[in-house]
């Protein structure tokens, strides 16, 4: 499996995107930035995009894709595939002819550029050449954390959470983990802001870390980019060495 980083931060930063992950040329995992990232022939090569959640940072590449598909003249369309709620809010929230045009009817609603499918909590479904199993994780609005994998090999996304229990134990046992992939978003000093925002601190990873696979590297993503550097030497200061920044533009191979 191939991991490529769109996008590594939790906002946008100068040369900083917002969350976004591209799995073997096709499954976007979330889409904060797309096409800040790919060129258009790769944009018309993404044909799934799996959805944590609807906030502005895992989606707005989205709108951006949908218009370079909507330009398109190949017959190139994505499926966003997320759990009921998050489809429903990008449905009557964004992609809604007020926000943002409605692509599931452009250029044609027989043959649109963007279709919805919903995913089933708790249970494996193919997308693409994937499996995957939304969990629920514990975020201000409803968000899904996914269990991805290829039949051989896989890894756990968190999505946008703070400490959260269902989706480690659904993973728990998963053969062919090869990494967790986690959100970070503030510095140990914003604790409480964390607390009440939903997202992880160092320190809240050191702890989420015990309920964990053991010996799995864990993959920080969603650091808001001004608090790049301070969030950088409190993780470098958990033991273990299990804990490493992912790198922008850099494609990981699992
Ligand atoms: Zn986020
Ligand atoms: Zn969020």
């Amino acid at each position: 499996m191939k991991i490529r980083v769109l996008g590594a931060f939790g906002s946008e930063g100068i040369g900083q995107r917002p969350s976004a992950f591209l799995v073997n040329d096709k499954i976007l995992i979330d889409g904060g930035s797309v096409s800040g990232a790919l060129t258009v022939p790769e944009q018309l090569a993404v044909e799934h995009a799996i959805v944590s959640h609807a906030h502005l940072d895992h989606i707005a590449g989205l709108a951006y894709l949908s218009e370079t598909l909507g330009f398109c003249e190949v017959g190139a369309a994505v499926t966003i595939a997320s759990i009921d709620p998050v489809i429903t809010t990008l449905r009557a929230g964004v992609f809604n002819n007020t926000l943002w045009p409605d692509f599931s009817k452009i250029p044609h609603p027989d043959v649109p550029v963007v279709k919805y499918r919903t995913l089933i909590e708790d249970v494996e479904q193919r997308v693409g050449d994937l499996w995957v199993t939304p969990v629920a994780v514990n975020h201000t609005v409803p968000t899904a954390g996914f269990i991805v994998h290829d039949g051989s090999t896989g890894v756990i996304y968190s999505g946008d959470t703070g400490p959260t229990q269902a989706l480690w134990r659904t993973a728990c046992g998963l053969r062919g983990l090869r990494a967790v992939i986690l959100e970070c978003a503030f510095p140990n000093r914003l604790g409480p802001l964390a607390q009440v925002a939903k997202h992880m601190t160092p320190a809240l990873i050191r702890r989420e870390i015990d309920k964990l696979p053991p010996n799995i590297p864990v993959w920080i993503f969603h650091v808001k980019p001004q608090f790049h550097e301070e969030v950088s030497e409190e993780l470098a200061r958990i033991e273990g060495g299990r804990v490493s920044i992912l790198e922008q533009d850099h494609t990981y191979s699992i």
